[in-house]
Order: structure tokens, then C-alpha cells, then sequence
């Protein structure tokens, strides 16, 4: 059976009162971009639907696409034929046809939104059950719970069926919240973080902090590709390469031992944030999740935050570590995830950091450090590219973007 339009529910966001306009587009604006493949899709968005015209595409291609798109609840792939009670019937026997196995219940769903077409919405349930039994008279009605629902429904330009619904990704539409930067490392929680912030609406920039020659070309990549796993939900994303190598440095020469970890935490916040400004971000995004190592105590947390008064969502911060691996299996960053490639908080991790960092003393050594240089510094070498979902990647300088 081919399908001519594709008919998507919305989720959340039918709450969404006042801003409802807002959300529709701007997730009419995602589902383009998500299809830009697919140029003969026409997308038609109202207030309670969004109808994808096909218009000759193919819909076993774009519904894969349209399941990573947040915002959406469910969809059904439907056959758009005449109005006319005749082809209707044809229709469903034909669909019937290629569905039963002879166990099955069914029922019929017909709405008439045309209400010039000769029969209502009842006398359709029956005229196209009818078409049914005559087919197969042995064949059991469920209105409640059949597992066969067809439904059909009468518009100004034509009749549309559908029988099967997808689920969707649910969420809210990416972008409706606003922009946050994620802070991307190679592992597997900030990932399954950024997947999270998406998935209520927050449009994300990745940024990585990187130390060559301690960190690889191929830690790198990975983080990349990370980013390349996240981009199908939005089209694409882009990636900050930060250079981290003089700070780290730095910080190994002058800090005791016990203070790397927090102090490199507090650097890499505070380039986080400054390049949050930069590129007019909300928010701050991480994957830190309570107690999975030591800057991740509460105390630590404390000491490391202190540097801004920007919101830092932790998506992850509540979930134990096999949540996360589930999640981070299915939005399939797992395998990539637990390669292993060293980053530059492993090669530069102390043997004893503080789990429980004086503020203090934070501060006094933070004083050997010259904090204006050494941001200025790495800011001027970051590095912009953008991930596409399909990975190819566009590679410019920063200065292109100012
Ligand atoms: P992940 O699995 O995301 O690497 P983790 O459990 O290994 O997290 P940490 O290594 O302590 O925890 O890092 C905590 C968070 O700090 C990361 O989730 C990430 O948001 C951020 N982070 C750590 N290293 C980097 C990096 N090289 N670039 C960008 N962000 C980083
Ligand atoms: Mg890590």
C-alpha cells in the first residue's frame, strides 16, 4: 500500500497555551529540516495536527527520520483515495486484505471534518464495517481495545486512511527553550545529558575541552562523533574545540596535587560560560551524575560552581550508572562511549584529588595562576565546526562567526 500523507500528533506542547503558535512552528521547522532530503514533502502544521504531504516520497524512508524528532507523540503513515463511499469500501477491503491473519478484532474510526460528504461519521463506521464482514464474516468487532483500528477520516481534499501509529520521540520541540552549551567529554554521561536538555527543548552547542599532544587526534574524533549521534535530532550541531593543553599545564606546575581536579573543573566552567556568552547560551549543560567520582561530591560541586551564577542543568545528576548505560544504549553513544580513548581529565587526574575542597584554598592557589591570560589565551584558539547528522562535517575558523 502506498502512503500519501503522513499525519503527526503533537505532544506536550497542545499544553502549551499562549506559546502553542510558537511550538508548532518551530517544530515545523525541525521536521523541514530533518527531510531536507526529502524536497517533495510538503508540511502542513495547524493547531492540532501536522499533515506530511509526500507528494511521491518514499514514507519507509522519512518515518525514521520523524522518530527523532522532539515534540512529537505519535504518527500515522495514511492513503489518501477519492470521496466516495464505493472506493472507500474498495479501500478498506484492500487494506484488510493485506493486514488480517484471521485473528484479529477491528474497528472503524471514521471523523468527517468535510461535512458536505454524504454520509456522517456513524453511517460511515457502518457502511465500512459492512465492507468488512463481507470480506471476512467471521471476523470480530472490539470497540475498546480492537487490534485493528482503521481509521478514517473525510477532508475538503479527499479521504484519508491510516491503520497503524508510531510512537514518536515526545519531548518538546528543540529550540523552544532556548540555547545551552553542552559541556561534551568523551565518556558516557554527558551524552545521554545533552540527549536529555534536547529532548525539552533545548537547543545544544557541544564543547570540548582538548590538551594535545596528551590528548589524540582520536579522542577528539570520538567526542565528534558523539556529537554526530546526538545531531539526527536536530539536523545538526555545532562543536567548540577548546585548547586545554597551557592551562593544564599550568595547573600541574603550580597547584598541589590534592587541587588539580577542582581547579581544572573551575577552568573549564569558566570557558564554558564565557563562551556561553559569546554565542548568546542561557544555560550550561553537563554530565555530571552525584558521587560517581570525586568532582562529583557535593562538596566538590560546590567549589567548582562557584565560578558562575549561569543555571547548570545535570541532567543526569540523579540517575545511577546503569540508568544512564541504558539510555545512552538506545540513543546508541554506548559503543562509541567505552572506547578507549584517554581525555585530558584522565591524563592530568591526580592520585588523590579532595573529595571535600576548601573554597579557601581554591582561591589562594588560583592566585598563582594567571586566570586573565590563560583564558584569553584558549578562547582565541577555539575551534568551530559543524556536525551534521550524516557526519560529514563543514570545518571554518571562529572568527567567521563573530
Ligand atoms: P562523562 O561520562 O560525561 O565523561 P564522567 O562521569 O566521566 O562524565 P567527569 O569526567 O568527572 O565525569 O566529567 C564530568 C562532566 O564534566 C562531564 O560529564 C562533562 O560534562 C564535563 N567534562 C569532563 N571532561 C570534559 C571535556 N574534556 N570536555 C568537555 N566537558 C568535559
Ligand atoms: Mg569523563
Amino acid at each position: 500500500m502506498k502512503y500519501s500523507e503522513i499525519m503527526v500528533r503533537y505532544g506536550e506542547l497542545s499544553t502549551k497555551g499562549k506559546n502553542r503558535k510558537m511550538f508548532i512552528m518551530q517544530l515545523a521547522e525541525n521536521v523541514r529540516r530533518a527531510l531536507v532530503d526529502f524536497p517533495l514533502v510538503k508540511i502542513h502544521a495547524d493547531r492540532d495536527r501536522m499533515h506530511l504531504l509526500l507528494n511521491g516520497e518514499d514514507s519507509q524512508l522519512v518515518m525514521p527520520k520523524l522518530q527523532k524528532i522532539f515534540g512529537i507523540q505519535n504518527f500515522s503513515p495514511s492513503i489518501r483515495v477519492e470521496k466516495d463511499v464505493e472506493v472507500l469500501k474498495q479501500t478498506v477491503q484492500e487494506i484488510m486484505q493485506s493486514i488480517y491473519t484471521g485473528k484479529e478484532t477491528f474497528k472503524i474510526t471514521a471523523k468527517r471534518s468535510d461535512h458536505d460528504f454524504v454520509l456522517d461519521s456513524g453511517e460511515l463506521n457502518v457502511a465500512l464495517g459492512n465492507a468488512v464482514f463481507d470480506l471476512f464474516p467471521a471476523i470480530q468487532v472490539q470497540m475498546k481495545h480492537p487490534d485493528i483500528n482503521l481509521r478514517v477520516e473525510i477532508r475538503r481534499d479527499g479521504a484519508y486512511l491510516s491503520y497503524e501509529t508510531l510512537l514518536g520521540a515526545g519531548g518538546l520541540p528543540v529550540g523552544t527553550a532556548g540555547r545551552g552549551m553542552l559541556m561534551l567529554s568523551g565518556g558516557i554521561d554527558s551524552p545521554v545529558a545533552g540527549y536529555f536538555a534536547m529532548k525539552r527543548g533545548v537547543e545544544i552547542e557541544a564543547v570540548h575541552f582538548a590538551s594535545p599532544p596528551y590528548t589524540s587526534e582520536q579522542a577528539l574524533q570520538k567526542a565528534k562523533d558523539l556529537t554526530s549521534k546526538l545531531a539526527p535530532y536536530v539536523g545538526s550541531i555545532q562543536f567548540i574545540e577548546v585548547p586545554f593543553t597551557e592551562i593544564q599545564e599550568e595547573i600541574k606546575r603550580r597547584v598541589p596535587q590534592g587541587y588539580w581536579m577542582t581547579i581544572t573543573r573551575r577552568m573549564m566552567l569558566r570557558l564554558t560560560d564565557m563562551i556561553r556568552d559569546m554565542r548568546n547560551g542561557l544555560i550550561i549543560i553537563n554530565g555530571e551524575s552525584l558521587g560517581q567520582v570525586a568532582s562529583q561530591t557535593l562538596q566538590s560541586m560546590v567549589a567548582i560552581n562557584e565560578v558562575t551564577t549561569t543555571p547548570v542543568i545535570r541532567p543526569v545528576a540523579t540517575m545511577d550508572k546503569l540508568e544512564i548505560i541504558e539510555v545512552a544504549q538506545a540513543i546508541d553513544t554506548f559503543e562509541l562511549a567505552i572506547q578507549p580513548f584517554e581525555d585530558c581529565c584522565t591524563i592530568f587526574a591526580p592520585p588523590q584529588p579532595k573529595t571535600r575542597p576548601q573554597l579557601e584554598k581554591v582561591l589562594q592557589y588560583e592566585q598563582r595562576l594567571d586566570l586573565e591570560g590563560l583564558l584569553a589565551r584558549s578562547l582565541a584558539g577555539l575551534k568551530v565546526s559543524e556536525i551534521r547528522a550524516e557526519s560529514e562535517q563543514v570545518n571554518f575558523e571562529f572568527d567567521d562567526l563573530l
